[in-house]
């Protein structure tokens, strides 16, 4: 039986047994209050020295707080007086939260309602009524919501994962990308020891293929595996990695890129319910910049508003303001780049960039912060991802470098749904490439470093054709390496 997938979350081809992750029972008949209390208040610090042990940075830091917030100890034993489990009290206070999340129209804060769901899993988990559900041979997972505690203990042995619901910028999502492991969402029905192979080329899973289909996904499969996962040689072209955590860092030295293209950071600041430190950033920060060593590292400053909110950043829209609004935030920030610059290779970027006056406005903030504080100056440029910036480009004679933000040009200039943003190039594509023959020629003339970072990069296509005008340095997940050599590997065999 062959389904569609419906949405791809990470890329691969891969077959292999499913293990169906049951949902937890919950042991309806209370014991006597005290115990189900003492167990309650257990799990809470088991759970809690599970996470403190953990060493994953950014994505633990919503947990932690949930869990040691006094209102969990509270209402948990508030059900419990009332006659309910520990279990049921666990899953009634979650539950609470949960709903408040869903109902939001936020797509980010929707998607962290998994996380809270992690929370839960973890909480009932450590109550020690059900035994953990544990394999010690490779499987492809499938279950309603791929919690990112369940992936990080079980990473060494799943090889996909096919789950009912999930969003492209969850923890989950995020680590698959950076495991290399190709994680989709699809309506399915499955049980235990079926046979599936999911195969994101062709958008395709099969269950229980057919002896013959078997062997010839299995040949497929290995053939594909022949490929070395190696950036091929490309003299004078740059093959850049898009990242939103250090955890990627692997992957991009692994497959031998040439540096960071763009570095998301707020999905660093929105795993926190307060603004990070500066300790904390620059330990982020410079976990990047020392692993990369002489390669170069462009950090975004944090590129908030409309979809992406953060509760305690004072924020409307996606821009400029943002930084005018939330000053000790974005000096903070900066200060922490500034920092972790170890090897003179940091780029620092701004997003949103609608007018002359307001780049030269932030570059000149970041200068006075580098030398107020005796830093070394970086390199400072922006993302062209505006139709006021890309009508007016000759008037940006300050900036170091460009990236073109796609996803968001093309939202103004052609109304695509981010969400989509990828499936109808073929209407607009001509149109963005001959609107783009200015920047390439301004930043030729003026030897500014140009790149693409958004999506369009890691359509071969279209990557092809960004080649074909003279735009030499593609910035995508580090999961599309192959597709950049292919690509660059066709463009110069056909110059
Ligand atoms: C873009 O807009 O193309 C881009 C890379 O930025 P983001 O997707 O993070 O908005
Ligand atoms: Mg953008």
């Amino acid at each position: 039986m062959k389904y569609p997938i419906k949405e791809i979350l990470s890329n691969g081809f891969v077959m292999g047994t499913v293990k169906v992750l049951d949902s937890f029972e919950i042991i309806k008949k209370p014991k006597n209050k005290e115990d189900e209390k003492k167990q309650f208040l257990n799990s809470i610090d088991k759970s809690l020295n599970e996470i403190n042990n953990m060493k994953d940075d950014s994505y633990l830091v919503i947990q932690r707080l949930m869990i040691s917030d006094p209102t969990l100890k509270e209402n948990g034993i508030k059900y419990i007086d009332e006659g309910k489990t520990a279990a049921e009290a666990i899953n009634l206070v979650m539950e609470d939260v949960i709903k408040s999340l869903e109902e939001s129209s936020s797509s980010y804060l929707k998607e962290r309602a998994n996380d809270i769901k992690d929370v839960t899993f973890r909480l009932i988990s450590n109550l020690g009524n059900k035994k953990k559900q544990v394999y010690d041979k490779p499987y492809i997972l499938y279950t309603d919501n791929l919690l990112p505690s369940y992936l990080i203990n079980n990473k060494d042995y799943i090889i996909g994962v096919i789950a009912k619901s999930g969003g492209y910028t969850s923890h989950s999502a995020i680590l698959c990308r950076s495991f290399d492991i190709p994680y989709v969402i699809a309506d399915i029905e499955c049980k235990d020891n079926d046979t599936i192979c999911i195969d994101t080329r062709k958008n395709k899973i099969a269950v229980n293929p057919s002896f013959e289909d078997m062997e010839r996904y299995i040949e497929e499969i290995n053939s594909s595996k022949r490929f070395i996962k190696k950036a091929v040689l490309h003299p004078g072209f740059l093959f850049l990695a898009n990242i939103s955590s250090s955890h990627e860092i692997k992957n991009v030295l692994e497959y031998d890129f040439d540096g960071i293209g763009l570095f998301r950071t707020e999905l660093i600041f929105m795993n926190s319910d307060r603004p990070l430190t500066f300790d904390e950033q620059f330990q982020i920060y410079s976990r990047v910049t020392h692993a990369m060593a002489e390669r170069i590292v462009c950090f975004r400053t944090f590129d908030v508003g409309d979809d992406k909110k953060i509760s305690y950043l004072n924020t409307n829209h996606k821009g400029f303001d943002n930084y005018l609004n939330n000053k000790e935030i974005f000096e903070t920030q900066v200060k922490a780049m500034l920092a972790a610059n170890l090897y003179s290779n940091v780029r620092i970027m701004f997003p949103m960039i609608e007018t002359k006056k307001e780049f030269d406005y932030l570059r000149e903030w970041v200068l006075r912060i580098a030398k107020e504080n005796n830093y070394r100056k970086p390199l400072i440029g922006m993302m062209l991802e505006t139709k006021n910036a890309l009508i007016n480009i000759k008037e940006f004679t300050n900036t170091d470098f460009i990236s073109l933000g796609t996803n968001d040009l093309c939202s103004e200039l052609y109304h695509i749904d981010r969400e989509n943003r990828m499936n109808n190039f073929n209407e607009f594509i001509d149109d963005l490439l001959e609107k783009l023959k200015d920047v390439v020629d301004f930043c030729n003339k003026r030897d500014i470093c140009l790149s693409v970072c958004g999506e369009l990069a890691s359509v071969k296509e279209v990557a092809l054709r960004f080649y074909k005008l003279g735009i030499k340095n593609l910035s995508v997940s580090s999961s599309c390496i192959q597709m950049l050599n292919n690509c660059y590997t066709e463009f110069i065999t056909n110059k």
